[in-house]
């Protein structure tokens, strides 16, 4: 590659987006101009291994041929129809994606929060049409530290109060409890008025908590007892993150969903956004059967962008993506390499106090208070030796890099993490 990839420094192209660009982001001082597998290159030509993967949306590499191929084909086809018609491709997608996860219907969107909105929409629909629940009483349960996305309603049930803070009024009918705790769970869903239990499986932007074992399985047994319908926002977890295609897959390593594995609960809901599009497009979907899906009726809810053509096309090959090059398995097997390796390392330093996560979704503690600048002084160094990551929650960073990545190089970046943690000077 040439030296110069975009036509502007780096310095220049930080400088425009702090003067005409929304302060709403912090990145970390690094310019990206162009993405190829597990790699990036700033626009000095320099080489990193990109960690982050895009808040794990670019979960097939970047720009995987396969993907972009997709796109390019379609783009010159036809963009967009708007759902005032029909197209030739989408209800192609919506049998491939309702087949791939098992489920009758799909509601097509663009963006997370947008199938977040959608699922609680439904959800608070069935209540009504199908549960019976009072007008406008249907509560919905979320847990502490969610994160499910921007929009007015979902930081309504946030407790991030820098999330939340002077964006009121806030949405009502949503009640929070302690996440991974079915006592509080049991309890909540004593009110006759509750309709719905969403929750990530694992907690991604709260620094990647994964719960107890068995505790998904039981929440979903008590939500099915309690005819509450158990909502997955899988659109960090899915698409073969932790080592399934689902977290809700249990230790199922299927490339296809299945309920061989007896650990698996299907989600009445299932969320899914992110690495549906391997990065390459806003796609999100909302999956569920017919029983709930069809509570929604011409004109009560849309997107104009919702299911184009494009998406259509993109998402079906991301998603042939992940089966044929079994990024469950890879996303498992690295998944456990890297935690045993980072123990390793854990035991040279105090600068960590512990390693968590499942698959390739993992985060390390750092030894200092949430409001040091500790684990962003780490990742600057870990910047300039070659490795891109972010910390969420001041002193949790979050390792997350593409599925497709080797063993060797995962080794690599091993020995960038280790070198710049026994290195790192306050
Ligand atoms: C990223 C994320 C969202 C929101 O997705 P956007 O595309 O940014 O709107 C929702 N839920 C979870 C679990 C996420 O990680």
């Amino acid at each position: 590659m040439t030296q110069t990839i975009g036509n502007i420094s780096s310095k220049e192209a930080i400088a425009m987006e702090d003067k005409y660009g929304a302060h709403n982001y912090h990145p970390l001082p690094v310019v990206l101009a162009r993405g190829e597998g597990v790699h990036v290159w700033d626009t000095d030509g320099k080489k990193y291994f990109d960690f982050l993967s895009a808040y794990s949306a670019v979960n097939q590499g970047h720009c995987h041929p396969r993907i972009v191929g997709a796109l390019k084909a379609q783009a010159e086809i036809m963009t967009l129809t708007s759902r005032a018609f029909y197209n030739n491709v989408l209800g192609e997608f919506e049998q491939y994606i309702t087949e791939y996860f098992g489920y009758e219907k799909v509601l097509p969107m663009n963006t997370g929060a947008e199938a977040v909105e959608t699922a609680i929409k439904l959800c608070r629909k069935w209540a009504y049409e199908v549960k019976g629940v009072e007008q406008n009483e249907a509560k919905i349960i979320v847990c502490d530290n969610n994160f499910h996305g921007r929009t007015t309603t979902i930081v309504s049930f946030s407790n991030d109060e820098n999330a939340r803070a002077n964006f009121g009024p806030f949405t009502p009918g949503f009640v929070r409890i302690p996440h991974n705790d079915l006592e509080s769970l049991k309890r909540a869903l004593l009110n006759e008025h509750v309709a719905g239990f969403m929750l990530e499986p694992i907690q991604g932007e709260a620094g990647v908590f994964v719960p107890d074992t068995g505790y998904l399985q039981a929440a979903h047994k008590l939500c099915k007892e309690a005819g509450v319908l158990f909502i997955a926002d899988e659109v960090q977890t899915g698409i073969a993150r932790t080592g399934a295609l689902l977290a809700m897959c249990g230790d199922c390593t299927c490339e296809k969903h299945c309920e061989k594995q007896a650990s698996y609960r299907k989600p009445d809901i299932l969320i899914l956004g992110k690495a549906v599009s391997g990065g390459v497009y806003p796609v999100s979907a909302v999956l569920a059967d017919n029983k709930i899906m069809d509570v929604i009726k011409p004109g009560q809810h849309g997107s104009t962008f919702g299911g184009n053509p494009i998406a259509a096309k993109v998402a079906m090959a991301a998603l042939e993506v992940v089966r044929d090059e079994q990024l469950s398995l890879n996303a498992r097997r690295l998944g456990d390499l890297f935690r045993k390796e980072m123990n390793r390392v854990i035991e040279k330093t105090d600068l960590v106090n512990s390693v968590r996560g499942k698959g390739l979704l993992n985060a390390i503690l750092i030894n200092d208070t949430e409001d040091s600048q500790t684990a962003w002084n780490i990742c600057v160094q870990m910047k300039e030796n070659g490795l891109l990551a972010k910390p969420t929650h001041g002193n949790i960073i979050r390792f997350a890099p593409p599925l497709v990545m080797t063993e060797d190089e995962l080794m690599e970046c091993v020995s960038i993490i280790e070198k710049t943690l026994l290195e790192y000077k306050a």
